[in-house]
């Protein structure tokens, strides 16, 4: 039996159309499907608590996909499922992703009842002009209604997420989008950077000259533009993508980066324990199948070594403020946590990593870069 993970992740695969930049794991909703998922999710949870112990874990976190597109007595169901086999004095925070104009009073009532503590929305622009070319199917009043709807079910830890440099978002808007943001008093804002998924509608569009997406120089001015209107507004960012106010951080998220081990359920959901990684496969038909059948849901399960494991956790650590205790970080061995302190003091040289004590973290030129110093340290 493996010892309790302390996050457990629910990927719920429904979503009410496909945005068109995303290639996150989902299908269209369909209320007989969504019945057989959740039926299937029962049994995959009852499956596997014979092999992991993660009745006590702290922070469960629904996402996907699109939880909030259940009807309100799948989203009951859903929520008694996961909490039924949780203590509930053990949990700190219960995430639900919710996309504009998809919660009713009743389904938040639900939410509320059954021990959701937050709720994180894909706002990703105020454009009207724009929402509807990236195939999102909500509008900005949509946002504003479930925020406000949200607060008046007794929701006071709101999250928005935010996309920066999309088609049609030029840099004043972008400064309106994230003033709005601000005007809407969320605990928590996150900034994502578009990317172009391959296997996205963006990615055609943008080959057959569709649409064009920022160069890397005016990415970053965006992502900066950002950083320093809400830090201005007393928001911290706590993560290179995330920010809160008062502390109101994402804990289950946090959780992932300081290299913390989380259980997944549902398809294309990860899990990460010990040495051990695994993913289900991303295929609602093959997860119904396969647990209608009483076998566990197929998926990609390896056991990397010791070293692999150690940086990873290490990488991760380096996306968040706080950065890493070097004396005290886990490592393969004595040599590996020299190789890095090696990398370290050599990218402290250029300025994209500064020490305070045994503390390492990432400066804020360095934010820019993180993927190059992940990569840096990850080959050390
Ligand atoms: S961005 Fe969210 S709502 Fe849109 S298709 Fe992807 S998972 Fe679904």
């Amino acid at each position: 039996m493996i010892s309790s993970p302390p996050s457990l992740y629910v990927h719920v695969p429904f979503c009410s159309g496909k945005c068109a930049y995303c290639n996150f794991y989902s299908v269209l909703y369909d209320t007989d499907l969504a019945g057989r998922w959740l039926a299937a999710l029962e049994r995959e949870m009852e499956m596997a608590r014979q092999r992991v112990a993660f009745d006590s874990v702290r922070t469960v976190y629904f996402g996907g996909g699109t939880p909030s597109v259940l009807n309100a007595v799948q989203l009951a169901r859903l929520l008694s499922i996961v909490a039924s086999r949780l203590d509930p004095g053990q949990i700190a925070e219960v995430t639900i992703e919710a996309n504009p104009g998809t919660l009713t009073p009743e389904k938040l009532s639900l939410m509320k009842e059954h021990g959701v503590t937050r709720i994180s929305f894909g706002a990703q622009t105020f454009q009207d002009r724009v929402l509807p070319a990236l195939k999102r199917r909500h509008l900005a009043r949509d946002t504003r209604d479930s925020i406000r709807q949200a607060r008046e079910a007794g929701f006071e830890n709101l999250g928005l997420d935010l996309i920066a440099g999309l088609p049609g978002v030029p840099m004043e808007l972008w400064r309106a989008d994230i003033r709005e943001a601000l005007s809407l008093a969320p605990a928590h804002i996150s900034v994502y950077a578009l990317t172009i998924e391959a296997s996205s509608e963006f990615a055609r569009w943008l080959q057959s000259g569709l649409i064009r997406i920022p160069d890397d120089d005016t990415m970053l001015a965006y992502l900066s533009e950002a950083e320093q209107i809400l830090c201005s507004a007393g928001f911290e960012r706590y993560e290179i993508s995330n920010y809160a106010s008062n502390r109101r951080y994402c804990l289950h998220n946090l959780n992932c980066w300081r290299g913390l081990e989380y259980v997944g359920f549902g398809p294309a959901a990860a899990s990460r324990l010990g040495q051990l990684r695994w993913c289900n496969r991303p295929s609602i038909s093959q997860y119904i199948e396969s647990l209608e059948s009483g076998n566990p849901p197929p998926r990609d399960e390896e056991t990397v070594d010791a070293s692999v494991d150690c940086a990873e956790r290490l990488v991760f650590a380096f996306r968040i403020s706080e950065g890493v205790d070097m004396e005290n970080v886990p490592s393969a061995s004595p040599e590996q946590k020299s190789a890095w302190l090696r990398t370290l003091n050599r990218l402290a040289g250029e300025g994209l990593v500064e020490r305070n004590g045994n503390r390492w973290r990432l400066t804020s030129f360095g934010t820019r870069f993180a993927d190059f110093v992940a990569s840096e340290l990850f080959s050390s």
